[in-house]
């Protein structure tokens, strides 16, 4: 009996996890940001930046990138680069991880947002389409958490992994999307149990989110989904704080809880938050994008 429950207490003392966020706790933290060029991503970076973080940004765009980069440190940032390339390049996640390691000699937050090109439509059947999207939205973030881990328990650090209601619950028209945010949460929901049986004081936030008004999912989505998106600015706080504070999930907006009674979510495109005209509208713009980045 005594030895279970001292095992119970010791992994409570061990992972306890701080309870209340203060901006300070990311003064001087060492953070990578994927997908740090526009949207939600964009606006971590400037919120990091002004908690006076050292940045390290990825995505593909290097003249976007350049420009975040400016403004974060305008706005206090302790340092700030960044790295371009894509992580359909099975070779690049490692690279930014050693970036990190090469500037830093070790990293405290890695947060994975970044997604590959989508379309918002019927599957078109496109198996090749589904793989290459895999490797974006998912195998790269696992390379880059097997980069990361060894620097990551060194300083008892945090991964964040962005991920999306059409990730806990099957919707119509995002199918390769929602496989691939489906297989973020089997993995590393998967590794966080064994984190903690290993008692390896790494967490794993995973962020479920509903419609956000970033420009790529507002021009994809907006003529089909019924509803205000919720503010980019308030849900990249929001991530921060919750992969601080060590919380296994971030729901945000909370409407984004994938539970029957909240089945009235926009994101989670059940029936009665589609547009009436929306079947026609997929049936006949097979080219429609979710988060088109081209
Ligand atoms: P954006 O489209 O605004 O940003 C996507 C980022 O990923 C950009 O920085 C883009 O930069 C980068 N990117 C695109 N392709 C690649 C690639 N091949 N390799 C590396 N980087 C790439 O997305 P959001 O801000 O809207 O979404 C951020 C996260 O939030 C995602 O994980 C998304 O699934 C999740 N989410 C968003 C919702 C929303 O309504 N906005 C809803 C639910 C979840 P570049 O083009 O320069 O490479």
């Amino acid at each position: 009996f005594f030895i279970p429950l001292l095992g119970l207490v010791l992994a409570f003392y061990f992972y306890s996890a701080p309870e209340n966020f203060n901006e300070e706790m990311l003064r001087g933290k060492r953070v990578i940001v994927t997908g740090a060029s526009s949207g939600i991503g964009e606006q971590m970076a400037y919120h990091l930046a002004r908690m006076e973080a050292h940045l390290l940004l990825t995505a593909r765009t290097e003249a976007k990138l350049q420009k975040v980069v400016e403004r974060c440190l305008q706005l206090g940032a302790a340092s700030a680069r960044y790295v371009s390339g894509s992580m359909e390049d099975t070779a690049f996640p490692e690279v930014v991880v050693r970036e990190a390691e090469n500037t830093w000699g070790g990293l405290d937050m890695l947060i994975l947002n970044h997604i590959g090109y989508s379309y918002f439509s019927y599957f078109n059947g496109d198996v090749g389409h589904v793989r290459k999207l895999l490797e974006i939205n998912f195998l790269s973030y696992v390379a880059m958490t097997v980069s990361a881990l060894p620097m990551l328990k060194e300083s008892e650090g945090s991964i964040v992994v962005v991920s999306s209601v059409a990730g806990k619950i099957g919707s119509p028209f995002a199918a390769p999307y929602s496989a691939t945010k489906f297989a973020l949460d089997g993995f590393f929901s998967s590794l966080r149990h064994e984190l903690i049986t290993d008692q390896v004081n790494v967490s794993i936030t995973l962020c479920i989110l509903g419609y956000i008004d970033t420009e790529n999912a507002v021009r994809a989505v907006s003529h089909a989904i019924r509803g205000t998106p919720a503010p980019k600015e308030e849900c990249a706080l929001e991530i921060i704080k919750s992969g601080t504070l060590r919380q296994r999930e971030l729901h945000y907006p909370s409407s984004a809880c994938p539970f029957p009674h909240h089945w009235g979510s926009p994101m989670l495109m059940h029936p009665g938050s589609l547009r009436r005209d929306a079947p026609e509208d997929y049936n006949t713009q097979h080219e429609n994008i979710l988060f088109s980045n081209k």
